[in-house]
């Protein structure tokens, strides 16, 4: 039996630390393909899937300019970092039997689509997973404001922010025991408590256009299909 999912269209957040598994640097295939089973038991449900992935697993331009690269041309790096990991859980989607495009900011006509608004919800609608790369398309920003300003753009109810712990504490639950998790929390109150959601530009943006942010674990089996039936613990940044 399916579940009723509460939401019809998502965009889901992952870092791309989150592909590389065990390892310092990369991708891990099996990681990677964990993660595609988890999306497909949210397609499954008939829910329509944005995705977009991070690139800090292979290089992120603060990094770069930190040892003497020119900041932006660190940054156009990062983003192509993005567009790699984009096709690594592109192909194991596929492998899995789900149509996907992954739609490039910055035009690459050999290796992706370029981003149309029109034709990604048409997508959407075809109930191919759409995978965002390249960010923004511009340096000075991050994936998670990437991500906001996609779900935005294609209407999402929801952006899904996986991480590794269940939603957001009050302190770094890796590192204090006493640590709470709020189970909602306001978008003011992440800003003005500088807490470990999302970087501060990405937050406004999803404040200014009341899109919520559910941060939830990742590593949980099954978490992400849980929560959109309505079970699981996250935090709700509203
Ligand atoms: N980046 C950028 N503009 C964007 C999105 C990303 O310049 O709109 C660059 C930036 O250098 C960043 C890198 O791409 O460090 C990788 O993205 P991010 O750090 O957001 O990846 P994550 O931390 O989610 O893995």
């Amino acid at each position: 039996e399916i579940p009723q999912p509460k939401f019809k269209r998502v965009m889901l957040k992952i870092s791309g630390e989150a592909l590389m598994g065990d390892q310092g640097y990369g991708l891990h295939p099996p990681t990677v393909a964990r993660i595609a089973n988890e999306v497909k038991t949210v397609h499954d449900m008939g829910v329509e899937i944005c995705m977009v992935i991070g690139g800090g697993n292979i290089f992120r331009g603060l990094a770069g300019s930190a040892q003497g690269m020119e900041r932006t041309t660190a940054d156009y790096m990062g983003m192509l970092a993005t567009v790699m990991n984009a096709l690594a859980m592109q192909s194991a989607l596929e492998g899995l039997g789900i149509f996907t495009r992954v739609i490039s900011a910055i035009p690459m006509d050999q290796v992706c689509e370029p981003y149309i608004r029109r034709r990604a919800v048409r997508h959407l609608e075809k109930k191919r997973v759409c995978i965002f790369a390249a960010g923004t398309g511009n340096p000075y920003f991050t994936t998670d404001t990437a991500a906001t300003l996609r779900a935005n753009e294609m209407r999402c109810q929801a952006i899904f922010k996986g991480t590794k712990v269940d939603g957001v504490y009050d302190k770094d639950p890796m590192k204090h025991d006493d640590a709470e998790r709020f189970d909602t929390v306001t978008y003011d109150e992440v800003l003005a408590q500088h807490l470990n959601v999302m970087d501060a530009s990405a937050i406004a943006l999803a404040r200014d256009n009341n899109l919520p942010i559910i941060v939830f674990s990742l590593d949980e089996p099954g978490g992400f299909r849980g929560i959109l039936a309505g079970q699981g613990t996250y935090t709700r940044v509203h």
